[in-house]
């Protein structure tokens, strides 16, 4: 069969509006200004080119995210890296995952490049909260934020460029310390019965003691998976998600027969338009009732709060937008006195690193559903992250702690 251009990787771009250009712009801008103030702007690093990198991660085992074309070639995602006009440079990762959100890598990729990048470049490198008012009003928001998962690798990379520039990890410029490690929780998603057991042990094999499954649509299926889950498990910590996968019915016909058997929390049980469903399932009581889709700016958080849907936030920096608005989103639950999960989309090891800086500085205590160490096979880091035993450790050193080989992801480019 012809091979379709649509489907490989698309070529490493570098975006980089001309110093010239911005120059004269920011000099005709300086003009008007009084001169201790034309100091200061000049004196402010910039900046000065970005560069976005999509590829696919190689991965082992079978999870539904990535069943189908595209996801049988890899977990993908976009590197971004930004350079400022110092030299300094900071990275971050936007993680699409096409059979979980309405962005895919090739949407991600065009967006960072041609939209997002050009309206950046010449911006203060450490205004991270103005860079994000400049991407609202670079692709307009739908329900909320746009293009939430692509603009996470900003955001991450925004924030390892101001902790390397301050020569601090990311953690102290939001006054916190690292924190860690972060306990991990084992992904449970057989595509039979008799895969579970097999499932669980590699999982113990490598130090796991804490499971999450994959429920919904069939409750038959999902009762007994979490019945032999729960079994061979006695003391984990057991979380169920369906993302959005149950009709109203259905969710509130099985969270109680989930709790029967031995679910600790019930994530996602319909999809996030489906607000009376939520309420329904909150008053029910059975489980506590977690959202993850749909929660993506502080804004419709606090909506959710006030209209009763949720007793918690299975938390993830890549779906939201990034850093900036998940750390907002721990404050408000922790404020609210809700509960919050740490969580992820597969994260690879850029994103990864990010998560782990904000979950270990806002002390995370329940096992993380960060699934990247159990599916993916490869990484970009001189130094891969430290995972063992079930635990992962929060990288220590300015920004996200991490160093990355661009000849690995030069080797990744190519596929
Ligand atoms: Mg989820």
């Amino acid at each position: 069969m012809k091979r379709s251009a649509r489907r490989g990787p698309l070529p490493a771009h570098a975006c980089r509006l001309t110093r010239r250009r911005w120059l004269a712009s920011t000099l005709a801008a300086a003009a008007a200004l009084p001169a201790a103030r034309v100091l200061a702007e000049v004196q402010t690093v910039k900046i000065d080119r970005i560069d976005v990198f999509p590829l696919r991660y190689p991965m082992t085992g079978y999870f539904k995210f990535f069943a189908g074309a595209h996801g049988a070639a890899g977990r993908a995602a976009v590197i971004v890296k930004i350079t400022a006009d110092d030299g300094t440079v900071g990275w971050g990762q936007s993680v699409p995952i096409e059979k979980w959100s309405y962005e895919t890598l090739e949407a991600a990729t065009v967006a960072l490049r041609d939209y997002y990048a050009p309206e950046l470049i010449g911006r203060d490198a450490v205004d991270i909260a103005g860079a994000h008012r400049t991407m609202d009003q670079t692709i307009q928001a739908g329900f909320s934020t746009g293009m939430p998962i692509t603009r996470a690798g900003l955001d991450i990379a925004l924030h390892d460029l101001a902790g390397k520039l301050s020569g601090k990890p990311v953690c102290e410029l939001w006054g916190r310390s690292p924190g860690g490690p972060i306990t991990l929780s084992w992904t449970v998603n057989p595509r039979t019965p008799d895969e579970i057991e097999s499932i669980m042990e590699e999982g113990r094999q490598r130090g796991y003691r804490h499971f999450n499954i994959k429920v919904a649509p069939d409750p038959q299926v999902d009762v007994e998976l979490a019945r032999r889950v729960r079994r061979a498990a006695p003391d984990a910590f057991l979380w169920a998600d369906a993302n959005g996968g149950y009709d109203p019915a259905t969710a509130l016909e099985v969270a109680p027969r989930l709790a029967d058997a031995g679910v600790d929390v019930l994530e996602a049980p319909v999809r996030p338009n489906r607000i009376s469903t939520y309420q329904a399932l909150k008053r029910q009581g059975a489980l506590p009732i977690l959202m993850d889709e749909g929660v993506v700016s502080p804004i419709e958080l606090e909506e959710f709060i006030r209209l009763k849907m949720l007793d918690g936030v299975a938390m993830k920096p890549s779906r939201c937008g990034g850093l900036l608005s998940n750390k907002r989103q721990i404050e408000i639950v922790e404020q609210e006195g809700l509960m919050w999960l740490g969580s992820g989309l597969t994260d690879p090891d850029i994103s990864l690193a990010a998560t782990l800086c904000l979950y270990g500085a806002f002390g995370l205590a329940k096992p993380a559903a960060l699934n990247g160490p159990q599916f993916l096979t490869a990484d970009v880091l001189k130094q891969p992250l430290k995972i063992a035993d079930g635990l992962a450790h929060v990288p220590h050193g300015a920004g996200l702690g991490i160093d990355v080989d661009e000849e690995k992801i030069a080797q990744l480019s190519r596929g």
